[in-house]
């Protein structure tokens, strides 16, 4: 049993990475052992997580460290590492059969000319071995598991079987069968050379196995009956006779050269956070960013700082300057701050460390004051940890304000972080006014460059109180309804709010610098007027008041009332939405998810006003026609199609297109002078397609349109 082989076929996507990486014209090949070694350490981070509450977990293998072993001969090399290993389970679904979203993700971005080195924050790094391997082997022992071998040359398929070899204690060991062409990964100083250029940050020590050989002196018999030392393996030469070996013993000795191997720590740096800002370079800080997050680029900016007195601690944060590719992608809320408790790691994506707002920035944490063995669960409510985290947000906000100092890497950080910022107005109500100031928009007045709400308010007119905003599907809509049309005429400038969240974020924000907020789509507008408009609007209303009330009651629950509107230019009627509902884009975003709780639609839903622009020809006409004559059909027929394409216009959807189109196809008939009777064939079609004569009360709109 224990010598059967399985063979498992690589996941289609994970097939066609390998051969990608394989076939691809690539130089840059050495970042295969940059991404070996962060699995590494990342295996070795979740043992000792594990072993802060099970200490036992540590016995199969109580040292911590990462194991480089070329060998010339063989032309492989090995990497080792006493982490938390793999189960057999764990092998087959990590290491083949299991694609990510990355996978594909990676593809794509290497097809749009993105570089292989970028493939660790893809999350399938483990495949960059066969830049420089054609064959390679893993043998890893999990405490819940036996040893097990997995085993690729690629072409689409890997195998599984026990290794009844050597026992490793736990941990993982990756034997890489070198291609002909990539023997310099096998030397010593190229190693060395890739590993402080790469992994130097590293908290584990990483050890090479290094050649080294010595003069020895040996009597002549000796020499022939050497025996290698445990873990020595000296090859013995002989260097010729000694000359000065006759006078000065009587035995006779020989100096020769002996070969031995020894342990050499490639990564001896002190943890970087724990040295002086003042003697790090912006260069080093970069080394160190990048082995931290598997990101090719450096950082947009970084904070590095310590606190002390009751609490004392150490930080460094980067802002980096893309957001993943995944960034809002997981649902559980993720964080990149490791923690590190007096330099020794606890745990990465330590929760509560830092708000879910501000997951773009990475980082390292290092506390003088918490337990070494505290876990997940104990973090929650810990005193020290709630400290930590507002000392954090304090310095992530100062390092934000430095970015915006400077105005074109303020536009690539908002471009990337932009939705953060939102989020954090959102959730964080004690930073909330200071993320304000940091956010931007496209204006009626701010041309190709967003602006800052703070820009805005610097425009504002004297007579002007409020900072005027719409929300809606994109900028191309927004700027074209009719909504802000008079705004605009009158030269007030309106905000264009149109990402989702924006409806989040002024739900919250409601005022800037002192300014109310005010949405130009919502009822109660009071846009500043002089003496003359006020008059004019004062006598507006009166005027037609009357048809207001005709069109409420032909309306009826459709609308919660009828103004006359002191917003609109050129369009007849426009649909507002009441102080405290759902605003008509705030209506689409809710519609567009699915898993939508159908109950708040009900009572969230838009409340509907429906304003009438007192200088437009079709109201005033319609005033005419309804003063004439109260119960006219033709009065009920236009203020249904009035009301339906202002729906359309203000944002909304039809809840029933079909009347709508048919109410339309009727106008064309009447503008073409095709009588309805004339053409029987189509009268009934029309009638099969419309509503039963006979309905509730609810159907009376629809009853309207076909007596
Ligand atoms: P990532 O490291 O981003 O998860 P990789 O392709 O580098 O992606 O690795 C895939 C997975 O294989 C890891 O998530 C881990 O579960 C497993 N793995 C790789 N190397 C090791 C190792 N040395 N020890 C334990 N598990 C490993
Ligand atoms: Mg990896």
């Amino acid at each position: 049993m224990s010598d059967e082989i399985e063979t498992f076929a690589f996941q289609a996507e994970i097939a066609q990475l390998m051969s990608l990486i394989i076939n691809t014209f690539y130089s840059n090949k050495e970042i295969f052992l940059r991404e070996l070694i962060s699995n590494a350490s990342d295996a070795l981070d979740k043992i000792r997580y594990e072993s802060l509450t099970d200490a036992s977990k540590l016995e199969g293998q109580k040292d911590l460290y990462i194991k480089l072993i070329p060998d010339v001969d063989a032309k492989t090399l090995t990497i080792i590492d006493s982490g938390i290993g793999m189960t057999k389970a764990d092998m087959i679904n990590n290491l083949g059969t299991i694609a990510k979203s990355g996978t594909k993700a990676f593809m794509e971005a290497l097809q749009a000319g993105a570089d292989i080195s970028m493939i660790g924050q893809f999350g399938v790094g483990f495949y960059s071995a066969y830049l420089v391997a054609d064959k390679v082997v893993v043998t890893s022992k999990h405490n819940d598991d036996e040893q097990y071998i997995w085993e690729s040359s690629a072409g689409g398929s890997f195998t599984i079987k026990t290794d009844s070899g050597e026992p490793m204690g736990r941990g993982t060991k990756i034997v890489l069968h070198m291609k002909e062409d990539q023997c310099e990964y096998i030397e010593e100083k190229k190693i060395k050379e890739i590993v402080k250029k790469h992994s130097q940050f590293i908290g584990y020590p990483i050890k090479l196995l290094v050649q080294k050989e010595r003069e020895k002196e040996v009597s002549d018999d000796e020499a022939e009956v050497e025996e290698p030392k445990e873990g020595e393996e000296p090859k013995i030469e002989d260097v010729g006779e000694d000359a000065d070996a006759e006078k000065s013993t009587e035995k006779k000795t020989k100096k020769i050269k002996e070969k031995y191997t020894e342990d050499e720590e490639l990564n001896k740096t002190k943890p970087i956070w724990t040295r002086s800002p003042d003697d790090i370079s912006n260069e080093e800080y970069g080394e160190f960013y990048k082995s931290l997050t598997n990101d090719w680029e450096d950082h947009l900016a970084v904070k590095h700082f310590s606190v002390e007195g009751q609490l004392e601690f150490r930080a460094l944060l980067f802002i980096p300057k893309r957001a993943p590719f995944d960034l809002f992608e997981n649902k559980k809320s993720k964080n990149n701050i490791k923690l590190y408790v007096r330099r020794v790691f606890i745990m990465d994506n330590c929760e509560d460390i830092i708000p879910e707002y501000l997951n773009f920035v990475r980082g390292v944490v290092d506390s003088e004051d918490l337990p070494l063995n505290i876990s997940r669960e104990m973090l929650q409510q810990n005193k020290i940890l709630k400290v930590i985290r507002k000392n954090i947000v304090k310095k992530v906000m100062d390092v934000i304000e430095e970015i915006s100092e400077d105005k074109d890497n303020y536009k690539k950080f908002y471009e990337q972080f932009g939705k953060n910022i939102k989020l954090g107005i959102h959730e964080d109500s004690t930073n909330r006014k200071k993320l304000a100031g940091h956010l931007r928009f496209y204006t009626s007045a701010s041309g190709d460059e967003m602006c800052s709400l703070g820009d805005y308010v610097s425009r504002m007119k004297e007579t002007q109180k409020d900072v005027y905003y719409i929300t809606g599907e994109s900028k191309e809509v927004v700027a074209t309804s009719s909504f802000v049309e008079r705004l605009k005429k009158r030269g007030l400038e309106v905000v264009y709010m149109t990402e989702p969240i924006d409806e989040y974020v002024v739900q919250q924000l409601k005022e800037f610098d002192g300014k109310n907020l005010v949405s130009v789509t919502k009822e109660g507008l009071e846009l500043p007027e002089d003496e003359e408009e006020k008059k004019k609007r004062e006598e507006d209303v009166k005027k037609f008041e009357p048809l207001c009330k005709v069109m409420k009651d032909i309306l009826d629950k459709k609308v919660e009332k009828v103004v006359v509107s002191s917003r609109l230019v050129s369009s007849p009627c426009c649909i507002v939405t009441s102080q405290y509902g759902w605003t008509a884009n705030m209506e689409r975003i809710m519609k567009a998810q699915a898993l939508r709780d159908t109950s708040t639609m009900g009572y969230m839903a838009a409340k509907k006003h429906l304003e009438i622009n007192p200088d437009h020809s079709i109201v005033e006409n319609l005033r005419v026609r309804a003063e004439a004559d109260k119960n006219d059909k033709s009065v009920k027929d236009l203020v249904m199609l009035l009301f339906e394409t202002s729906l359309l216009s203000s944002g909304f959807s039809l809840e029933d297109p079909m009347v709508h189109a048919m109410r339309i196809h009727r106008m064309i008939k009447l503008g073409l002078g095709i009588d309805e009777e004339d053409n029987e064939a189509e009268a009934a079609a029309d009638d099969m397609d419309m509503p039963p004569l006979e309905g509730d009360a609810e159907d009376a709109s629809r009853m309207e349109e076909v007596d």
